[in-house]
């Protein structure tokens, strides 16, 4: 019923070429191999979706250029206006999207609605933007001279997405690059294509109604041959990439050397440091959510709890009487009341269990969880693990799994010094009642990571701020601020209006 509702079948085309037009019904010409949908709470096969021939990348690109003529010529205003269309649709169907992803993804029901309230409130944040793309105006140094700064559109614009933020993390790129003037390009993760389909078709359909060039395009790849072809396609401006580290390593190096752009948003290893004057009233549920929200897999999961030794036991003591609390409510995760889903697949699982392993190796104690809950699904249980030291490999890694790691320390620059001692600079937070702490924790001298918060987690960011991290976080920024800068290029532009042909520095040339 959850598929019906946004006119998903057993097998769907996995390529959206525009008009309209979905490409893959049958096995396109070098196609690769349909996807194949699991459902992560039980395994079972939820629906197929076909791959992406080269045939079909090559009549999208071609589409997605004719696209960007129309639509550039299209002023600013009117593209928000198109993008307030596709975010009255996404709210119409909350509910329903926000159960397939939840379906899909494994997310509890309430993450998936909020993951679609996120492309909401990032397209009326689009809408106003598009009335915002300002320029500055400078004074020329030469008399009867004006010069200014324009920002106009990229063009095509390539999103490569993770499979933990299905949808929301698209919409962050796509519609502020739209409303920037480009269209989109996307190709999502091959572990959530069902998600991706029904968003690309919600939208797009909001645009033709509205009269609207379709901005909107999809390409669904089993693999990741397609992923490698826009990478390297000198037609793609700009390549928006979120995923692993290790991935977005290879992208962003690839992208460089054809002088191409590119917004990477990588992995985090994000901490919380719990101060001795902190309010465990409000530390230990944002600890618990940000460790076990999504399963610990949402980029800005807490991974280290960087804890005052005075009240670590204290601290622990009340975490695992909560993970009890966790444990009694994982399930199926569209079932109400439902805390924890699972993790995405039955390789998820493998490398958590290895981890939990070689943390035990390292001389961790798992004071809660550490195992797979087994039965059907990819369950485990929220891990937390106290005993190791802050430059263990393990606690320098990301996992993707609800393991958290509980670090004690003794003063504040040893906590903000393990705090920054990872190769990862997402997510930041300090749960403290003491100004000099806060204000330190947040000065230059600091947590080092693009994200630093108060009293609030590491997870759970508002789309008005600019996201990204800094490090092997990738250094990359969408969402809100002026994030719409990356999606633009600048023009300086000197005008003379004088009878003189004055050059700039006083430079004398006559003739
Ligand atoms: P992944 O790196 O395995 O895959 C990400 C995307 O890259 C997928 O669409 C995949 O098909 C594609 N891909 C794989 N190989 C490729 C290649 N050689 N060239 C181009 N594309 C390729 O990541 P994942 O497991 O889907 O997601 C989890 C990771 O994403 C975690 O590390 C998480 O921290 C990160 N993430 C970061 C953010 C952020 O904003 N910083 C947000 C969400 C997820």
């Amino acid at each position: 019923a959850i598929l019906e509702a946004l006119g998903l079948s057993e097998r769907n085309p996995g390529t959206y070429l525009g008009n309209g037009e979905w490409s893959g019904a049958g096995a396109g010409a070098g196609a690769g191999a349909d996807i194949e949908v699991h459902n992560p709470s039980n395994g079972e096969r939820l629906s197929r979706v076909s791959s992406a021939s080269v045939e079909d990348y090559e009549a999208l690109m071609q589409r997605a250029a004719q696209s960007f003529a129309a639509w550039r010529a299209t002023p600013a205003p009117r593209r928000g206006e198109a993008i307030r269309l596709c975010g009255e649709a996404l709210r119409r169907n909350k509910d329903a999207l926000g159960s397939l992803v939840s379906l899909e993804m494994g997310k509890i029901k309430a993450e998936g609605d909020g993951e679609v309230q996120e492309m909401v409130d990032i397209a009326d944040f689009a809408v106003g933007q598009s009335r915002m793309l300002y320029g500055l105006s400078m004074h020329s140094e030469r008399p009867g001279h004006r010069m200014y700064e324009q920002w106009h559109p990229l063009g095509v614009v390539g999103i490569i997405s993770a499979f933990n933020f299905p949808v929301a993390v698209w919409a962050w790129n796509a519609f502020i690059a739209a409303v920037c003037g480009n269209v989109c390009v996307w190709k999502p993760s091959p572990k959530t294509p069902l998600s991706a389909i029904a968003a690309t078709r919600l939208c797009n359909e909001a645009l033709k109604a509205g009269g609207f060039p379709e901005v909107f395009f999809l390409l669904n790849d089993s693999g990741t041959e397609l992923a490698q072809r826009l990478v390297d396609d000198k037609r793609v401006a700009l390549v928006s990439f979120t995923g692993s580290t290790a991935v977005g390593r290879q992208v962003g190096v690839r992208v460089a050397q054809r002088m191409g752009r590119s917004l990477l948003e990588l992995g985090g290893n994000n901490a919380i440091i719990v101060d001795r004057t902190a309010d465990l009233k409000l530390a230990i549920p944002a600890i618990v959510f940000g460790a076990v929200g999504t399963a610990g897999q949402r980029c800005t999961s807490t991974r280290r709890l960087i804890v005052h030794e005075s009240i670590v036991d204290d601290v622990v003591a009340r975490l695992s009487a909560a993970y009890v609390q966790v444990e009694a409510h994982m399930g199926d995760p569209l079932t109400p009341g439902v805390l924890m889903g699972p993790l995405i697949d039955a390789a998820a699982v493998r490398r958590f269990e290895a981890m939990v392993e070689k943390a035990q190796a390292a001389g961790g104690r798992v004071v809660s969880g550490g195992r797979a809950r087994g039965g059907p699904g990819h369950f485990v249980l929220p891990t937390l693990i106290t005993g190791v030291r802050p430059d263990d490999e393990v606690v320098r890694t990301e996992t993707f799994a609800p393991i958290l790691y509980v670090l004690p320390y003794r003063t504040l620059e040893e906590a903000i010094a393990i705090q920054n001692g990872v190769p990862q600079g997402l997510s930041s937070a300090v749960f403290t009642q003491d100004l000099k702490v806060s204000e330190h924790f947040l000065s230059s001298a600091g947590s080092d990571c693009g994200i630093a918060n108060v009293n609030i987690g590491t997870s759970g960011a508002e789309i008005g701020g600019a996201f990204g991290g800094e490090k092997e976080t990738g250094g990359g920024r969408e969402s809100g601020s002026d994030a719409w800068r990356a999606y633009m290029r600048r023009q300086t532009n000197t005008i003379n209006y004088s009878d003189a042909l004055p050059l700039a520095q006083g430079i004398r040339f006559e003739l």
